[in-house]
């Protein structure tokens, strides 16, 4: 069939299919919200701008592309064929980066958790939108030991267990 469309009536068209909704930070914002879960956007004061910041937990959550953030053992990471050592050195500094900012967080006693766009694909969304409510339940709010055997392998989501600094009081309301 051929395509009739412009490229401006063919992006309406993909837009009204996907809809904003499946943007991969969208739907872990959904999820937390109806959950009842109360969250910042992109807190401009903190490291790396999280996308989800929720006070209560003292926890920012990362929702990473797999390209462009290089998640190691995924599908859709793969390397172009061409201009590929410009493309290792971007996401090797996309990588650095990640991981300073996780860093800095950590020593501001915050937790982080990374979710990646592989694990919000429709067969693994559930799994991964649980577990990171049972990450902020069952870890992060009840226990504020690090568990280094508390890492999970099956799921999509990376988890950091950081310690908590000591206890603040909130301030804020999320
Ligand atoms: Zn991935």
């Amino acid at each position: 069939m051929t395509d009739t469309l412009t490229p401006e009536q063919r992006h309406h068209v993909m837009a009204a299919i996907h809809g904003k909704d499946t943007k991969p930070e969208k739907i872990v914002r959904q999820y937390l919200w109806h959950q009842g879960y109360r969250y910042r956007l992109n807190h401009p004061r903190l490291p790396g701008k999280p996308d989800i910041v929720l006070l209560k937990y003292r926890t920012c959550i990362f929702v990473n592309g797999c390209f462009w953030h290089g998640h190691e053992g995924c599908k859709s990471y793969v390397m172009p064929k061409s201009n590929t050592a410009f493309w290792e050195k971007k996401i090797l500094r996309n990588q650095t980066r990640d991981r300073n900012v996780k860093e800095k967080l950590a020593q501001m006693g915050w937790h982080c958790i990374t979710v990646w766009e592989c694990g919000l694909k429709p067969d693994k969304r559930q799994e991964t939108l649980q577990y990171i409510e049972y990450t902020l339940n069952d870890y992060y709010l009840k226990d504020h030991t690090p568990k280094p055997t508390h890492t999970p392998t099956t799921f999509n989501t990376n988890f950091d267990p950081l310690p908590l600094a000591a206890e603040e009081s909130e301030n804020n309301n999320n």
